[in-house]
């Protein structure tokens, strides 16, 4: 089973609206299929963004190929929440993918398995594509723990889901984000090995191995094609180095 390579950027807390178009032409020009109708055939390529930039990012990424994707919703459609955003706002603004249970929330925004599983739910019944982010701390790697840990978290995940769709998970180890300390590809690859035994079990074999595994974690344009030489490793989710148009653009080559 064919799975077409993803190169997801997630820009965090990070660029205003007026970044926007500089970044965007950059980027297209440094990748070289600017308004290459046929691109999506071959990789996908999206942005996480800020909610604040997704009304003006869509028109400059989509025509282009390019997906604009949010960081977060919230699993309801509409009601006080303060400060949250539900699938209908933005997929109003374009958006059609969303990362959910980054470890960042889970760790500083009280993000928990059960929240995860209800986004996940919600975005598929929206049409939107859930790119569920999983992993394990240090402690917890050290500890031996790492494959107990993201089998739970994959599990809890997916739990009641039937049709996973174009559902992504990411598989990001909470000591390679942002520290400059990426997992190697062989430690990488062993942990998708384990993922991919999990999604076959539970979808069967042609449904369980046409879903992607991304890996994220300090990817960078030095350690990516390494990373994406391995047979369980469907592309990346990347923070640091997708906000650099030049470096970004160099990974996404990689992945063609
Ligand atoms: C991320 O935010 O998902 C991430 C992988 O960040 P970085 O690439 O900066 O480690």
């Amino acid at each position: 089973m064919k799975r077409v390579k993803m190169l997801a950027g997630n820009w965090k807390m990070n660029k205003l609206n007026r970044e926007l178009a500089g970044f965007f032409a950059t980027f297209f020009e440094s990748v070289g299929w600017y308004r290459d109708e046929t691109i999506s055939d071959r990789i996908d390529v999206l942005f996480a963004v800020p909610a604040t930039l997704m009304a003006q990012a869509v028109p400059l990424a989509e025509p282009n190929g390019v997906r604009i994707a949010a960081q977060n919703i919230h699993w309801e459609s509409a009601g006080a929440f303060t400060g949250e955003i539900s699938l209908p706002m933005i997929t109003e603004a374009g958006v059609t993918a969303t990362l959910i249970g980054h470890s960042e929330r889970r760790q500083y925004f009280a993000e928990t398995d059960e929240t995860v599983s209800r986004k996940t739910k919600a975005a598929l019944n929206a049409d939107v594509m859930p790119i569920v982010c999983i992993g394990e701390t240090l402690d917890q790697r050290e500890a031996g723990l790492t494959q107990e840990v993201v089998s739970r978290q994959v599990k809890a995940a997916l739990e009641g889901i039937e049709d996973p769709k174009d559902l992504v998970l990411a598989y990001e180890p909470v000591w390679a984000i942002g520290t400059g300390r990426s997992a190697t590809a062989a430690q990488a690859q062993e942990v998708h090995a384990e993922i991919r035994q999990l999604l076959r079990a539970k979808y069967g074999q042609s449904i369980g191995s046409s879903i992607r595994v991304l890996y994220g974690g300090s990817a960078t344009p030095s350690n990516i094609e390494d990373l994406l030489s391995q047979k369980d490793i469907d592309g990346a989710l990347v923070g640091g180095a997708s906000l650099k148009p030049d470096d970004f653009a160099k990974m996404v080559r990689a992945g063609l």
